[in-house]
């Protein structure tokens, strides 16, 4: 019944049913909060009994649905986790960390052993894969278990053969939505946040990649999960390069460490965005005209390196398109958003070079990494650009080691205290990078 150990799950959603009662225990599904309210035992979620009857007093959580219904007829099973015995643990990686990324990866040692939780606000491009290693080895070398959650699974994608090549001889199990494979016990997975919501005091380490992403932050459902998957004594990571104000407070609390790299591996500084008024970008553009400040910026921009150009919109994205082509009819270019069907082929094909303009939506403003672009705003003064927005889109640029001279712009026709904030928190950085002698000049 290893499949129980630190698991919360229905009957349902066990692969081998047969003798699950003698050998688990049990947990209550749901609760009844008071004479109106019941909570979901998964998600934590608190509902209204009115909206959530099924019949005559049986209710549902439609809040993790998704995960598949838990009602008050269920029931979770579960197991605790055995107690850990120390083993040899295969780690193989013969890469370097820089000084900056020492530091960080030694204070996350420190952290494991004392069981205590820890935020790295690293910027975008630093590196923070490799400080993780040294804290997962020692953990697993402990016999204890660890977790790496993300709340997009195509982090979780990328991420998971890179742990693997790590820890060769570890089984690794990686868990999301979309997958085929069936749950089992291993002491190291990679998951999606949804995924946590199975779990029950299971991890000695949890580490959350991109917590201040899209559907993690400002979601109590997953908060809770994660609250539910960690061990009493345990220690819990955050990694991000835009810090959320919730998790700064903490820090400043003293309820979460804080370790800040403040450079990139490559030891040179953050690009700094330049900042371009660009008069009525918006309807100039739904009425088929070019901005001019944008055309021969463009022109300037793709004589050196490629480009992304962030649109605030799809229409006013495909209205640009065409326009573009128009201008530049020798570039080869197109335009990809979240709902576009080919969206990874044309990534891809802009990885490989076979576009040198990619006019995109805020998709592609975190975990990719294109060589030699440079990136383009428009309408940075736009609400969907929030700060962590812009500073993780001018993150894109200058990510390898060989250096292109990539730009970062931002155009816009009236600046906002947003674009003020994600300089100033760009240069900030990029000061503490020098202080700690952590960048070279050019
Ligand atoms: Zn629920």
């Amino acid at each position: 019944m290893k499949e129980l150990w630190g698991r919360k799950v229905l009957l349902k959603e066990m692969n081998e049913e047969k003798s699950v009662d003698e050998v688990s225990l049990k947990m209550p599904a749901m609760k009844e909060v008071d004479a109106k309210t019941v909570q979901c035992l998964r998600c934590g979620q608190l509902h209204d009994k009115k909206n959530v009857e099924l019949y005559s007093e049986r209710y549902f959580c439609p809040a993790c649905i998704q995960l598949g219904r838990v009602d008050t007829d269920q029931q979770f099973y579960h197991l605790p986790e055995p107690e850990p015995i120390a083993r040899n643990v295969c780690f193989f990686w013969e890469g370097e960390l820089t000084k900056g990324q020492q530091v960080v990866s030694d204070s996350l040692v420190d952290s494991v052993k004392k069981a205590e939780s820890r935020m790295v606000w690293a910027v975008t491009g630093a590196g923070k894969t490799e400080m993780l290693f040294k804290s997962i080895h020692y953990c697993l070398k402990e016999g204890k278990r660890v977790a790496i959650a993300s709340p997009r699974v195509d982090v979780c994608l990328e991420l998971f053969p890179r742990i693997q090549a790590v820890f060769p001889k570890e089984d690794v199990v990686v868990l999301h939505g979309a997958m085929t494979e069936t749950y089992r016990y291993t002491k190291l997975l990679v998951c999606t946040t949804h995924q946590l919501l199975r779990f029950f005091r299971a991890f000695d380490l949890l580490i959350i990649d991109e917590v201040d992403a899209f559907p993690f932050v400002g979601n109590p459902l997953l908060q809770y999960s994660v609250e539910q998957a960690v061990k009493e004594n345990s220690s819990l990571f955050y990694l991000t390069a835009t810090p959320t104000k919730d998790l700064m407070k903490k820090t400043a609390q003293k309820k979460l460490e804080l370790s800040i790299l403040p450079a990139r591996y490559h030891r040179r500084s953050l690009p700094v965005p330049k900042i371009k008024w660009c008069y009525h970008w918006q309807q100039k553009i739904a009425q088929g005209k070019h901005p001019r400040v944008l055309t021969k910026l463009i022109r300037r921009l793709v004589s050196t390196n490629d480009l992304l150009i962030f649109c605030p919109s799809i229409s006013l994205m495909e209205c640009l398109e065409t326009i573009l082509k128009a201008d530049f009819p020798e570039t080869p270019l197109t335009c990809v958003h979240s709902q576009d069907p080919e969206r990874l082929e044309k990534v891809m094909n802009m990885r490989k070079k076979n576009y040198r303009i990619l006019l995109t939506s805020t998709i592609l403003e975190r975990g990719v990494t294109f060589e030699g672009v440079s990136v383009i705003v428009l309408g940075a003064n736009h609400p969907v650009f929030t700060t962590a927005a812009l500073i993780q889109i001018a993150g894109r640029v200058d990510r390898r080691m060989v250096y292109t001279a990539g730009e970062v712009w931002f155009l816009h026709d009236g600046c906002t205290q947003i674009i003020k904030e994600a300089l100033q928190q760009i240069k900030t950085m990029n000061r503490i990078g020098r202080e700690r002698g952590l960048i070279d000049e050019m």
